[in-house]
C-alpha cells in the first residue's frame, strides 16, 4: 500500500485556497471517498506523486497523453518555441499550419477556429449553430457532457452525474428551457423531441462516442437517423469529438461511423497537453464567424503558439505512427484479463474500448445509455477504485468516467496491472 502523506497535507492545504481544494470537480476524489493524488512528475505510462509514488496512467490526462506523458518530440516544440516568445497576441504560421494537420485528419472540417478550451469550443459552436439558422432550440442526450456552457449543463455527464445534480444553479431557466436532452441511443425519444422542436431546432450535438458516462459507442442505426434527419430539417449537426478526436481513431468517431457532421468540436489531444480547443466545420457555416460573418467569437491567448507546437507536435507524431490498432489490442488483452479475474470471483464486469478509450462497468449487461450507467454497482466500482490507487494503478475515479492507454504501456505494464488486479482481488473488494 502506498503512503500518501504528502498528498494528504497538500489537499488540506488546497481546501483553504480552492473551492473543494480542486480547479475541475471530478480531481476531488468525492465519487470515490478518497484523497486526491497531488502529482508532481510524469513519463512514459507512469505519474508520480508527491510521495514519489509510481503510477500506473490510464488517464493519460483525460486524452492528450496518447504518446505517453513528457514525451521527447512535444517537449523540443514547445522548448523551440519558448525561446521565440509564449505569446503575441497576433498572426503566426502555426496557427495554419496545425488547421492543416487537423483538416488532413478531419475531411469535414474545411476551415477551422482555435479557442483555448473544449468548454469554449462547444460554447461558440452553438452560438454559431444559432446565427447560422437563425433558430434558437439545441437537443443533447442525457449523459453527453460538452463542457460547463450554460445552454449544455442540461443532464450532462461525468462531473454531473458524479454530484448528482440534474443542472446547475446559476444557469437561467429560460436558457435550460431552449436545450432538450434526449435519451441516448433511442431513436423513439430522440423522434419525439426532434418532431416537438424542429421548425426552430438550430442544432443536435451528441458524442458520437461518449466518454463522460463511462464509454458508450453510439448505435450506428442512431447516428444515422440523427444525421437524416438534421439534414432534412437544415439543422446542424455536431459532433462533440473534444475527447475522441485523434483519440479512438485519427479521424475521430466520425472516420469509425462514416458519418459527417456539419460542425466539430475538439479539444484534449489536439493541444498536446497544452490548453487548446477548437471547432471547424463546412466553410459556408464557419464564414458566418467575424471577422468574415456577424456571429462574434475571439479569444486574446487564441492559437498561443505554445499550444500549437505541442499540438503539432503530436498530431504529426500521431499520422507518422497511426497506434490505433495497437493501443486497442492492448486495451482489449487488458479488459479480457480483467473480465476473467473478477466473473473467477463472482463480480459482474463489462467491458468495452475502441482505439485508444476504454471504459469497464459493474453490470452483467454493456451499458448502452446513462440510465444503465447509473445502475451498475457502485460499491465494487468504489473499493476497487481506491484498491487500485493504492496499489499504483490509476484509473478515472468515477465511474462516468473513460479510460485512456498510451503507445507507452507496453506488455509489461499490462502484466503489472493485472497481478495487481489480482491482489486485489484476492484480498476481496
Ligand atoms: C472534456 C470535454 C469537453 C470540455 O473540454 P474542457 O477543455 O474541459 O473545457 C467538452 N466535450 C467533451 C466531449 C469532453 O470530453
Amino acid at each position: 500500500m502506498n503512503k500518501i502523506d504528502n498528498s494528504i497535507k497538500f489537499f488540506s492545504e488546497a481546501k483553504k485556497h480552492l473551492p473543494g481544494g480542486v480547479n475541475s470537480p471530478v480531481r476531488a476524489f468525492k465519487n470515490i471517498e478518497g484523497n486526491p493524488i497531488f502529482f508532481k512528475k510524469a513519463k512514459g505510462a507512469y505519474v508520480f506523486d508527491a510521495d514519489d509514488n509510481a503510477y500506473i496512467d490510464y488517464i493519460g490526462s483525460w486524452g492528450p497523453m496518447i504518446m505517453g506523458h513528457s514525451h521527447p518530440t512535444i517537449i523540443k516544440a514547445i522548448s523551440k518555441q519558448l525561446e521565440l516568445g509564449t505569446s503575441y497576441g497576433a498572426p503566426t504560421k502555426i496557427e495554419s499550419e496545425t488547421a492543416e494537420l487537423i483538416k488532413q485528419c478531419f475531411p469535414s472540417i474545411e476551415k477551422i477556429r482555435m479557442v483555448n478550451s473544449g468548454t469554449e469550443a462547444t460554447m461558440s459552436a452553438i452560438r454559431l449553430a444559432r446565427g447560422f439558422t437563425k433558430r434558437n432550440k439545441i437537443i443533447k442526450f442525457d449523459g453527453c457532457y460538452h463542457g460547463h456552457v450554460d445552454s449544455l449543463l442540461i443532464k450532462a455527464g461525468s462531473g454531473i452525474s458524479t454530484f448528482g445534480l440534474p443542472d446547475s444553479p446559476g444557469v437561467p431557466p429560460q436558457l435550460a428551457k431552449q436545450t432538450l436532452s434526449c435519451e441516448f441511443n433511442n431513436q423513439e425519444d430522440f423522434l419525439r423531441v426532434f418532431e416537438k422542436v424542429k421548425d426552430d431546432l438550430a442544432a443536435v450535438i451528441i458524442e458520437p462516442i461518449a466518454g463522460n458516462m463511462g464509454f458508450i459507442p453510439s448505435e450506428k442505426s442512431f447516428l444515422k437517423l440523427i444525421r437524416n434527419k438534421t439534414k432534412e430539417n437544415k439543422s446542424l449537426l455536431i459532433f462533440d469529438e473534444v475527447m475522441t478526436g485523434l483519440r479512438v481513431s485519427l479521424g475521430g468517431a466520425q472516420e469509425i461511423y462514416k458519418i459527417q457532421p456539419d460542425l466539430t468540436t475538439l479539444g484534449k489531444v489536439i493541444g498536446g497537453g497544452l490548453p487548446v480547443g477548437a471547432f471547424g466545420g463546412r466553410a459556408e457555416i464557419m464564414n458566418h464567424l467575424a471577422p468574415d460573418g456577424p456571429v462574434y467569437q475571439a479569444g486574446t491567448l487564441s492559437g498561443n503558439p505554445l499550444a500549437m507546437a505541442a499540438g503539432s507536435a503530436l498530431i504529426k507524431l500521431l499520422i507518422s505512427k497511426n497506434p490505433y490498432d495497437a493501443l486497442e489490442n492492448k486495451a482489449k488483452k487488458l479488459l479480457k484479463e480483467m473480465k476473467t479475474i473478477f466473473y473467477a470471483n463472482n463480480i459482474s464486469i463489462s467491458t468495452n474500448q475502441i482505439g485508444g478509450m476504454f471504459g469497464f462497468f459493474f453490470s452483467k449487461e454493456l451499458p448502452q445509455n446513462l440510465k444503465d450507467v447509473v445502475k451498475s454497482n457502485d460499491m465494487y466500482f468504489k473499493n476497487f477504485l481506491n484498491a487500485c490507487i493504492r496499489n499504483g494503478i490509476y484509473f478515472a475515479p468515477s465511474k462516468f468516467e473513460a479510460g485512456f492507454i498510451s503507445t507507452k504501456h507496453t506488455n509489461k505494464e499490462i502484466k503489472n496491472t493485472i497481478d495487481i488486479v489480482k491482489k486485489i482481488l484476492r484480498k476481496g473488494i
